[in-house]
Order: structure tokens, then sequence, then C-alpha cells
């Protein structure tokens, strides 16, 4: 294992992030694949009724229809 794939305390990468609190709101699922050397993709599956999903996904809707309005979509 590289340096690139150590944390700042030196831990394992993939161990960090899947230990870590995926979301303060809710029992999120989490999974990280390495999808090539030293690069990961992380899956973060949160409870249908999580509040922070629900604010995420009415910033987003908010931010298309800003595009929306500005004719940009
Ligand atoms: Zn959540």
């Amino acid at each position: 294992m590289t340096a690139r794939q150590r944390d700042a305390f030196g831990r394992p990468l993939t161990a960090t992030l899947v230990a870590a609190d995926a979301c303060p709101d809710c029992n999120a699922d989490v999974s990280v694949v390495e999808i090539e050397p030293g690069v990961y993709k992380g899956t973060i599956l949160h409870d249908e009724t999580c509040p922070y999903l629900s604010a995420r996904e009415q910033r987003i809707a908010r931010a298309r229809e800003g595009l929306r309005d500005r004719g940009l979509r």
C-alpha cells in the first residue's frame, strides 16, 4: 500500500471511509470499491426518511429550477 492509499493518520483509506459516519442523520449503508489502483468510488445509501438526504434533494431541485428559469437547461 502506498502513502496515497492512507489517510493523514496512516490508516488504510478504505477502512477509514467505511468506518466513518457516512451520514449524521441516518444509518446509511456505505460501500467503497477501488476502481483502479489508488482510485476509490464510494456509495452512500441513505434511509428513505433521512433529513440530510431530503435537504440535499431539495437543494438540487432548487438549483435545477434556477437553471431552467435562466434558460440554461
Ligand atoms: Zn442519511
